[in-house]
């Protein structure tokens, strides 16, 4: 895309087939899931730059340090194949890192030149049981995720990694036996460091043993060090996820997509019960949520989820004059995007567009990221009566378009959005990931009831201080 020095990147009358793609790379998520496993080392097959530029944008959004090794691709392994440098690759980390696990998740480079790594690893393995490898006798678990960005999203990476790491590490048959506890799995989705805490804080509440997946609350925002922590602690551990097949039932938060659905491959092979729930963003989401846990667990909601919950009604009827009618444009994931139209909706904004950069079918035909997106959105509409521009395969240019027309007050989404909010003259509040420009991005809460009313807050707020920056006078009361 051109640009002339004074423009923005949004102005450009250039056009190229993307025009600022709403949507990240695919490894990049399943590199998040791999680090929310404990003592697990995300391992890039294709070149550095690949590594490098994921974690660039981990330590901007999460202010920690995120190793994350390659198998380091150059112009001799892009002609004649990858397998002595993966091979490489897992004995040093094997020997540098002394991971309780591997994640290997592909790029677009090593897709497109057709590396068969289950083969790989199947040799790999071979070789590891006879002694023959340069790993110190170490052996981590290893499994693998395929990614190519140029089919997917960081979502599909996300939810690809789950379904490796649970795929690989829980073993179906006929003698799993069910937790007698009521063990619950919980698939988190794509959502900040603090949600994962509120998620823990939620389930040690229904007072059941439980597997939460992926959990980077403690190795992506934990505390400081005194010496350097090459796989920082905390994460899912091995042996939480293996028991997942013992569970009495599954949520997953969001939906996967096509095959990689780690839930439906519990339900399909240990008849663990999957129960999908769009994220509990909003009093009617997070009631669904609240509701399947206590169905699973047969457990009353404790009482001070109870509390939050009149808490939140009463801060929606406290703010509803700063926030009934104004229009929203929103984007980011498409289960975000799902969770944010609910909760808007239910308090008065409209939410004019709402835009996810994940397509609804991949160029096969099959379902991607974006499928039934309409259908998620109008099933969660109550209040609006206007037309949503639902936009998938979005780009922000054409977002920019879109919103000159519909005359947005507002836009919530991550630290993308600032091009629009310049040229639009609106305020961006911040949510989701990545936010590059603020500091806390990891701490951001959106879940739950509490999740909830922190986001009703800040569109509040955000809304009240453009009003208060139109006048030359202060006023101090809105
Ligand atoms: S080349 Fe592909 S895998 Fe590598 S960083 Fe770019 S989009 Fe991601």
């Amino acid at each position: 895309m051109t640009t002339t020095p004074h423009s923005s990147p949004l102005t450009s009358s250039s056009f190229t087939s993307t025009r600022n793609a709403c949507k990240l790379c695919s490894p990049l998520g399943a590199c998040l899931v791999m680090r929310g496993i404990e003592d697990c080392i995300p391992l890039i097959h294709g070149s550095q730059g690949c590594s490098t530029y994921i974690r660039r944008y981990g330590i901007s959004h999460f202010r920690e340090p995120i190793d994350i090794a390659s198998s380091n691709f150059v112009e001799a392994t892009a002609i004649f194949g990858g397998r002595e440098n993966l091979f490489t690759a897992l004995d040093n980390v094997s020997r540098s890192y002394k991971p309780a696990a591997i994640g290997i998740t592909s790029t677009c480079l090593s897709e497109t030149i057709g590396e068969n790594v289950p083969m790989y690893l199947k040799q790999y393995e071979a070789e590891r049981a006879k002694g023959l490898r340069n790993n110190a006798g170490l052996n981590p678990v290893i499994f693998y995720a395929s990614t190519p960005s140029y089919r997917g999203t960081h979502m599909d990476g996300f939810h690809e990694a789950i379904y490796a790491a649970v795929s690989t590490l829980v073993k179906p048959g006929k003698e799993i036996e069910k937790d007698e506890e009521g063990r619950i799995n919980l698939i988190s989705g794509f959502v900040s460091a603090e949600d994962i805490r509120e998620l823990h804080s939620i389930l040690q509440s229904f007072r059941i043993p439980y597997t939460l997946i992926p959990d980077y609350s403690e190795s992506l925002d934990g505390g400081s060090w005194e010496t350097y922590q090459k796989l920082p602690a905390g994460g899912t551990t091995l042996k939480d996820i293996r028991s997942m097949g013992e569970a009495a039932g599954t949520v997953y938060l969001g939906i996967a997509p096509g095959k990689n659905d780690a839930g439906k491959w519990l339900e399909d092979f240990c008849a663990v019960p999957l129960h999908q729930v769009e994220l509990p963003i909003g009093i009617e989401n997070s009631d669904a949520f609240f509701a399947v846990l206590s169905e699973i667990t047969g457990e009353e909601i404790p009482d001070n989820w109870t509390k939050q919950r009149q808490r939140l009604i009463d801060a929606y009827i406290d703010g509803h004059k700063y926030v009934n009618g104004k229009r929203a444009l929103i984007y980011g994931e498409e289960d975000f995007v799902v969770g944010l139209v609910s909760f808007l909706d239910e308090i008065g904004v409209i939410p004019v567009i709402a835009a996810t950069g994940a397509e609804s079918t991949t160029p096969k035909g099959k379902p991607a990221g974006s499928a039934n997106l309409r259908e998620r959105i109008n099933n969660s509409l109550r209040n609006t009566r206007q037309k949503i521009e639902i936009m998938d395969d979005a780009d922000f240019v054409t977002m920019l378009e879109k919103a000159k027309d519909l005359e947005p007050d507002f836009i919530m989404g991550h630290s993308k959005g600032l091009y629009l909010s310049r040229e639009l003259g609106i305020p961006l509040v911040r949510c989701g990931f990545p936010i590059h420009d603020r500091i806390g991005g990891q701490r951001i809460l959106h879940l739950g009831y509490r999740g909830t009313l922190n986001l009703f807050d800040l569109i509040c707020n955000s809304l009240m201080e453009a009003k208060q920056n139109q006048f030359d006078k202060g006023y101090t009361y809105l």
